[in-house]
């Protein structure tokens, strides 16, 4: 089957606080989103990725592909108002629908090449694989009272990619935007879908913040020395 994997990098970064959005920040050395892009051209070197960028910021690409030297082959797109719509503008450049795509973000660089793989193999097998991680702190719900503990058992973290049969995917993004869809499982869900979750990597963290920067690179060195 066909591989897709649409990254997205379509945010402006405000939480960042530089000038530059997150995407573009040098992890160890290389842009965040070009460790992304190699993580799933590493993969499979014949997945066709689609990368959606905020549009004032595709030549800036351009010109960081120059200079760092990087050709793995993708498809620019422009990013949309949220992360839906960018969403939506990459699968509007999907041509195969007998194919599995991927949607993943583009700051979570840290994504190990065996979480890939399972969201490939279970999505061919089930349609749906979103990779979740267990919670290590306590957890509690705010209540019109005040606040609950929840069960930490019964709740798990959802990180990226996450893995769908081209046609479903296609199809849960002609529904209309709500606020509530933070992710493709959300969306996917909406229409009545059943998510099937599979373990993700712990370090494959959302680099949103200087701070995410900084934990990220101790990170990949750990497990590059691995
Ligand atoms: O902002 P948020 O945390 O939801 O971002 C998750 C991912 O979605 C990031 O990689 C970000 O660049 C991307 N995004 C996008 N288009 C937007 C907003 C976010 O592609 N309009």
């Amino acid at each position: 089957m066909t591989k897709y994997a649409i990254i997205v990098a379509g945010g402006s970064g405000e939480r960042m606080q530089s000038g530059i959005p997150k995407q573009f920040l040098l992890l160890n050395g290389i842009p965040v989103l070009m460790r992304t892009l190699f993580a799933f051209y590493n993969f499979e070197n014949q997945i066709q990725i689609i990368l959606v960028l905020p549009k004032e910021h595709i030549g800036y690409w351009k010109n960081l592909c120059a200079e760092f030297d990087f050709d793995v082959d993708h498809k620019l797109v422009a990013g949309g108002e949220t992360r839906f719509h960018s969403v939506k503008n990459g699968l509007a450049k999907i041509s195969n629908t007998e194919s599995l795509v991927a949607v993943h973000d583009g700051v979570r660089s840290l994504v190990s090449q065996s979480v890939i793989q399972a969201c490939f193999e279970t999505a061919e097998l089930l349609g749906i694989a979103v990779p979740a991680i267990e919670i290590t702190e306590s957890v509690r719900m705010l209540t019109t009272e005040g606040n609950q503990q929840l069960n930490r058992s019964d709740v798990k973290l959802i990180q990226t990619p996450q893995v769908f049969k081209a046609e479903m995917i296609l199809k849960a993004y002609r529904q209309d935007y709500k606020e509530s869809f933070t992710d493709d499982a959300s969306v996917v869900e909406n229409m009545g879908e059943k998510i099937h979750l599979i373990p993700g990597n712990s370090e494959n963290i959302k680099i949103t913040t200087a701070r995410d920067l900084v934990i990220a690179s101790a990170l990949l060195q750990n497990m590059q020395s691995i």
